[in-house]
């Protein structure tokens, strides 16, 4: 068992769990009790995946779901576009300006 995903939401847990299961991948959401529990217990809920030699895909299944999901709006993060430079809001994938796509890995 290895942890690939840590969420700080059980939704965002069994989003990233119901796209390991597209890919074939087993896997299971653990500490899901905190929400009931307590709120600032040690822990959040994870990801754990059965078979620890699917890791790689997996971990970048659950990556790509951190750069394009919720997380990133969460936290706001913008990004500059590599073509023209303008400034843009975490949700756009493109750029208004110059339609150019946003970089992989921001
Ligand atoms: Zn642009």
């Amino acid at each position: 068992m290895k942890q690939v995903f840590t969420a700080y939401n059980l939704s965002d847990a069994y989003l990233v769990k119901s796209l390991l299961d597209a890919e074939g991948i087993e896997s299971v959401v653990r500490n899901e009790s905190f929400l009931m529990e307590q709120a600032t217990s040690d822990g959040l809920p994870g990801v754990w995946i059965l078979d620890d030699s699917q890791y790689e895909k997996a971990a970048s299944i659950a990556s790509s779901y951190v750069e394009g999901g919720s997380q990133a709006e969460k936290e706001g993060a913008s990004w500059r576009c590599a073509k023209c430079g303008e400034m843009l809001e975490s949700q756009f994938t493109t750029c208004w300006q110059c339609g150019a796509d946003r970089p992989e890995g921001k």
